[in-house]
């Protein structure tokens, strides 16, 4: 089929047609993400292959539509970028990569854990400029600490089992309780009671219009005084405002975020040379305890391979009428 490949960055030409060498499909690499402005470059393709930060709402998908787009391919799990309904209505398959290696961003979230609680960021720099002084380096055992996992899928039960390893004592939240993960690894309680409970938040459900804030004032209220807060969900979980007061007032101790609520106009871009206008997001930095990689949990070699041939394998299937396990629609 005809792909136009959208937020393409070299890693992503590289996976991709190293992996297209079974499918044959006909890729063309753009750059930019997908929005509209550039969506009138998918005219003349059959399908549309987009990440994260791109944008499919109701509008674009009805001109991806008129383009003669006929299936959405992304290359990601999370689809709370593409409007369902409007795809369902226009006739437009939309397929995902469901799971591609929640090792990937399990290890992520306990290396965001680990060089929080440890300071590591900070005691690199001071190492390399000869200060050896330990002040401000105080950390804690994670060994007999209590850890909240809210999303008990497959990342968050990956990052459960870990931190039970280290001998956290491990708290779940999840819609659905998965019997496995209480019977090793971890205690389902209320939303409520984990926040109460926990020296260490980690967030791994997806967002939905459920979840949207699901970190907001009233939360940050209930949780312990210095709790760590780690996000490498999606950023529209945490209520960024609200964080910042709690990291002001010293309720919140330690944040960790791989994902940002407005994150779309600068992850995945070089923009160290530009002026970042997103005062909200500079003031996160300006905290010692406050450490933020750019969407980078999922990016190993083994992933990205996982995501590729996923994703190729998808449109191969929807190509040959072939039913597709990893369609989304709006019961999924
Ligand atoms: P998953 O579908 O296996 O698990 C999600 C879990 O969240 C499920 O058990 C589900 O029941 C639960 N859930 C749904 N709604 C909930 C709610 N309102 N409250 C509590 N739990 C709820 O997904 P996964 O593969 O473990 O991925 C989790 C999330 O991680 C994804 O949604 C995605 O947003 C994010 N992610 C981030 C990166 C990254 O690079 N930072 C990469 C992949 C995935």
């Amino acid at each position: 089929m005809k792909v136009a490949v959208f937020s393409s960055k070299s890693y992503d030409k590289l996976f991709l047609e190293q992996n297209n060498q079974q499918h044959n499909h006909e890729l063309k690499f753009f750059r930019p993400r997908l929005d509209d402005q550039t969506v009138a470059l998918a005219k003349g393709f059959e399908v549309v292959c987009a990440f994260v930060n791109d944008c499919l709402d109701r509008s674009i998908i009805e001109t991806l539509n008129q383009n003669g787009i006929k299936l959405i391919a992304l290359r990601c799990a999370g689809y709370n970028n593409v409007d369902l309904e409007a795809a369902g209505e226009l006739g437009i398959r939309v397929v995902r990569v469901p799971a591609y290696s929640p090792y990937s961003v399990a290890e992520h979230t306990i290396a965001l854990i680990l060089t929080l609680n440890r300071k590591i960021h900070r005691a690199y720099y001071r190492v390399r400029e000869g200060n050896f002084a330990l002040n401000g380096l105080l950390g804690f055992d994670l060994h007999d600490r209590t850890v909240g996992i809210v999303g008990t899928g497959k990342i968050g039960r990956l990052t459960g089992k870990i931190l039970h390893g280290f001998g956290c004592k491990v708290l779940a939240y999840d819609l659905h309780p998965n019997a496995d993960f209480a019977e090793k690894y971890g205690e389902y309680v209320s939303l409520e009671n984990l926040l109460a409970r926990a020296d260490i938040v980690s967030l791994h459900c997806p967002l939905t219009p459920e979840t949207h804030h699901l970190i907001d004032d009233r939360a940050i209220a209930i949780m312990k005084s210095g709790v760590m807060l780690v996000n490498t969900s999606r950023g529209g979980l945490v209520d960024t405002k609200a964080v910042i007061k709690g990291l002001k007032s010293k309720q919140i101790g330690h944040l960790a975020l791989d994902v940002y609520e407005r994150e779309g106009n600068m992850f995945f871009e070089d923009m160290s040379g530009e002026i970042i206008q997103d005062d909200v997001f500079e003031r996160l930095l300006t905290f010692p305890n406050v450490i933020i990689t750019g969407h980078q949990a999922f990016f190993t070699e083994n992933a990205l391979n996982n995501i590729t041939q996923t994703t190729l394998s998808n449109i191969t299937a929807i190509a040959q009428n072939q039913p597709c396990s990893n369609q989304v629609t709006t019961r999924s």
